[in-house]
Order: C-alpha cells, then structure tokens, then sequence
C-alpha cells in the first residue's frame, strides 16, 4: 500500500468516525487514526496519577527516602524505565541482604530485630544442656545459627534457613535422647531386679531392691532421684560396714579353729606319751625284783599322771576359751544380720501405710526446710488426726483399722502433688509437708482431701465407712525450726477437735 500524508489519515479518520456512528471523542477519533496508519500512539505520560502514588508511598528509612526521591525524579522526567527502576527498588527493600548495619535504634528492611535473634540464640544456648554431648551435628548447627543471629540485624531470610536445619537435626536428637533416657531407666529396673533375683533370702536386699525399684518408676523428679541416692548410698555403706565386720568376724573364727586343731592334736601327743611311759612303767614293773625299786617307779607313774592332769586341765580351759571366743563370733554376725534387718527397706517408711515415718520425715523436713529458705519460698506443715478411729477399730476390727489407713494414704497420695510429702506421725496421726504452699493454699490443699475422702469412701466388704479427720496447718516462720512449725500444727489440729472435729485450722 502507498504511503499517504497525515493529512490523508486524518481525513479519511473523521470519516469512518461519521460512517461507524461512533462518538467524536478524542479517545475515538486516536484509535480510529491509528488503525487507519496502521500505527500505534504513544499514551500520554499520567504525571497527574503518578504523582498522587508518590505521595502515598512510605518514606521512613532512609533507603525509602533514597527510592522515594529516584521515583519523583523519574515522574519529572517522564522516564518509564527509570520509574521502573525505582519500582523494582521499592519491590526489593524488603529483601536486601543488610550489608552495613543500619542507624542506630533503627532496623533494616529484612533483618530480625537485634533483641529478638538475642533472645532466640539465647534459647538454643539453653536448649544445648538437654541434648547432652553425643550428637556434634546438631551442636555445630547451633554454633552456627547463634553465631548468625548475634550479628547486629541478622538477614531474616538466612536465619530461617539456619533456624530450619537446626530444628531438623533437633527433631532427630531430641528423639534420641528421649530413647536413651527410657532405655537407662529399663537398665536400672534390670539391675534392681538382678539384685533381687540373686539374693533371694536376703529380705534387706530385697526390701531395698524393691524401694529403688519404685522409686526409679516414672514420672522421674529430682526429688526422686535424690531419694534414689540417697537410699543407694546408704545400701552401699551398710554393705560395705557389714561386710568388713564380717570378714572380721570369719577370720576370728578362722583363727580360733586353727587354735583348736593344734591344741586336739597336742592333746593327743600328750596322751600318746602318757601311754607310752605307763606302757614303759608296768614294763619296768614287771622285771621289778624288790621292793626298793618299786619305789622310784611309783613316783615316775604319779609324776607322768600328774603332768597328764596338768595339761588336760590346762587343755579344757583354753578349749572353752576358745569355744565362747566362736560363740561371740557367731553372735556377732547374728548381731549384724540382725542390724541389716532394722535399716532395711522401711527405714524411713512406715511399713504398714509405705508413707514416711519419724525418720523419714526428719529427713524430709531437713531437705525442704533448707530449700524453702534457700529460694524463700513458702513451706506449709499440715498435721491430721483421724477422727474417731478407735470406734472404727471397735466397730470393725483392727485389720479393718489398718486398712483404713492404707486407704487414707492411698487418698491423700493421689490428690497431693509429687513434691509433698506424707509422713506417718503417730498411730492415726499423719504430717505432710507441703512445699511452696502459702498458709492459704495449705489450708485449701486439706480441704480437698476432705472432700476427696468423701467422694473415696473406704470398703469394708459391702459396707462404705466415711473417713473423716482433723487437722491443723502451719506455715513456717522465718526463724521457725520444723519442729516448732510442727508443734503449731499439731495445737491448731487439737483446736479443730474440739470445735466438733472434721475441719480444718490454720495455725
Ligand atoms: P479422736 O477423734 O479424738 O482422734 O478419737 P480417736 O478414737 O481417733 O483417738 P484416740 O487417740 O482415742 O484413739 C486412737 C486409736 O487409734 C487407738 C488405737 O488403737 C488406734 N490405732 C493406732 N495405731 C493403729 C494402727 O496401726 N492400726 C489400727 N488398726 N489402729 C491403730
Ligand atoms: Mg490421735
Ligand atoms: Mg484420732
């Protein structure tokens, strides 16, 4: 086709506009000229509109400042590709990697704030200590990410990355140790029960191989594990005590029958030459031709019968010497089986309930006194007697009493929590020990067991007896010794009695 003038173009446009009917508009008659010259026009530059968008932009940072500015100077010059520039910079504020630290106070686009990554490395420092030293992948994750996240404004985008490795390795070592503490936990059951299995007389060893046991059962708390200790440690020395003493005791006895065989066969060796000059005298007798020397022969058989005397004598008090040094042997070591026996298992608990006894809970006391002081914290000691007891040993009988008391032990154990204590006092008298326990919270605590042992009747048989009790708590006073706090409890529990019994009194 023929090139034609604009002229031409712009004609031949304002007819097709009159021929299509469209309306005159410029918008129309531009497109209508377009198509005829086969062109397509340059739409004007909307300065108007782009400037009203600069003006909502954000212009805080100095980086959105220095963008802002390069998008105003585009605007002005009406320069599409360096307003696409400045666009693009926008678009990349938020992922710039941070390669100066910015202002002070003043956190880059894309960067974690320095207080929070200090806080996150903080948290994989505190999480290392549980992970113990076996797995060095997971460690050296760790390093690295602290490391990153301890720069000034660390690149959010890096710290994912790093935060994602390490939570992955950490899946995988968590797991692992949670196995190892089960599979230890099984071990220590094994060798409990091995302890048991190879000494099936001995009732000691039995009696402690059984408290470790259930100690050593979870849910674990260092409380426990103290308590582990503690009762391991005194197996060991016990042990060890009896068992020197024992060795003493069998050489003693070793000695004294080494004694005693030398002194048989001595025995024997004089009695074998009293024979022998007997047997030599009556020989002499025999050839014996007067009287005369009868004489000297006579002396010789007194003298060699006296010596025999002598000696047997001599011979049957070192024997029984000998025999009560065996005898005070073996009651040594009866002595010290025995004395095995009384620090058994039950020690420091209360054979018929398993809650602590006097011994125990001086013990307990001692531990929680000093760590309620050394953490100020509060202690409560609460003191219970039941009520009416001797009416049920009456009315049921004592076994049905001390089932009674297994029951209320039962009870109070499933609504304390793992760290109190339970100590049995006296015969129906019962202290717990309540650690972190305001007087209140104490007071609320027995309660509980009130109402617990009302919903938990105890059985006999067919037939539901209600257990009620008094008591009294104390909290312990700053310069208060347990004994004190005890007694305080024990005078509010005796003012509950006499204010008609089943209630419970602060001290
Ligand atoms: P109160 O409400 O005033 O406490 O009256 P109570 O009958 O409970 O108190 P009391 O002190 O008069 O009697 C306590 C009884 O507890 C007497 C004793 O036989 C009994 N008892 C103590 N120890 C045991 C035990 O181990 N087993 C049994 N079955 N009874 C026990
Ligand atoms: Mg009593
Ligand atoms: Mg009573």
């Amino acid at each position: 086709m023929a090139t034609r003038s604009v002229s031409e173009y712009a004609r031949e446009a304002l007819k097709q506009i009159a021929i299509r009917r469209l309306q005159p508009t410029p918008d129309n008659y531009q497109a209508v000229y377009d198509e005829i010259s086969g062109r397509v026009s340059q739409p004007p530059f909307p300065i108007a509109r782009l400037r009203q968008i600069a003006r909502i932009l954000p212009g805080q940072t100095p980086a959105q400042r220095r963008v802002l500015e390069q998008f105003s100077t585009a605007v002005d010059a009406q320069d599409w590709s360096a307003l696409q520039n400045a666009l693009v910079a926008y678009a990349s504020l938020g992922m710039t990697p941070v390669s100066a630290s910015p202002p002070e106070g003043e956190v880059a686009m894309g960067a974690l704030p320095t207080a929070f990554a200090e806080r996150l490395a903080r948290l994989v420092d505190n999480i290392l200590p549980a992970l113990g030293e076996d797995d060095t992948r997971v460690r050296t994750l760790a390093t690295e990410l602290t490391q990153w996240l301890r720069q000034t404004s660390p690149e959010t985008a890096t710290a994912e990355k790093l935060l994602d490795n390490f939570s992955y390795r950490l899946s995988f070592a968590s797991e692992d140790q949670a196995a190892i503490r089960a599979g230890l936990l099984t071990l220590l059951q094994l060798v409990f029960d091995n302890i048991a299995v190879l000494s099936p007389d001995d009732t000691w060893l039995h009696g402690q191989a059984q408290a470790l046991r259930e100690a050593a059962t979870p849910p674990l708390t260092l409380r426990r594990i103290d308590e582990v200790q503690i009762r391991l440690k005194d197996v060991i020395l016990k042990q060890r005590e009896s068992r020197e003493r024992a060795v003493q005791a069998q050489q003693q006895m070793r000695t004294l029958l080494a004694t005693f065989i030398d002194r048989l066969a001595e025995m024997d060796e004089s009695s074998a030459n009293y024979h022998a000059q007997l047997t030599d005298c009556a020989e002499r007798i025999s050839h014996v031709s007067n009287v005369q020397e009868l004489g000297p022969l006579l002396q010789e058989v007194m003298r060699a019968t006296h010596d025999m005397t002598q000696s047997s004598r001599a011979m049957r008090t070192e024997l029984h010497d000998l025999r009560e040094r065996a005898d005070a042997s073996t009651a040594e070591i009866e002595h010290l089986r025995e004395e095995l026996e009384r620090t058994s298992a039950q020690a420091r608990h209360d054979p018929l309930t398993g809650s602590l006894n006097r011994k125990g809970l001086e013990e307990a006391l001692e531990r929680e006194v000093s760590r309620a002081r050394r953490i100020d914290a509060p202690l409560c000691i609460a003191l219970l007697d039941i009520d009416n007891f001797k009416l049920l040993n009456d009315r049921l009988g004592h076994a049905a009493g001390d089932a009674a008391l297994v029951h209320l032990v039962k009870t109070t154990r499933s609504v304390m929590r793992p760290q109190d204590q339970l100590a049995r006092f006296g015969g129906e008298e019962f202290v717990l020990v309540l650690p972190d326990t305001s007087l209140e919270q104490g007071v609320q605590a027995m309660k509980r067991l009130q109402r617990e042992l009302t919903t938990h009747y105890f059985m006999q048989g067919e037939e539901r007896t209600l257990i009620t009790f008094s008591a009294g708590v104390a909290q312990l006073g700053h310069d208060e010794s347990s004994s004190a706090a005890v007694k305080r409890a024990d005078q509010a529990m005796y003012l509950a009695k006499r204010s008609g019994k089943n209630r419970v009194v602060a001290a």
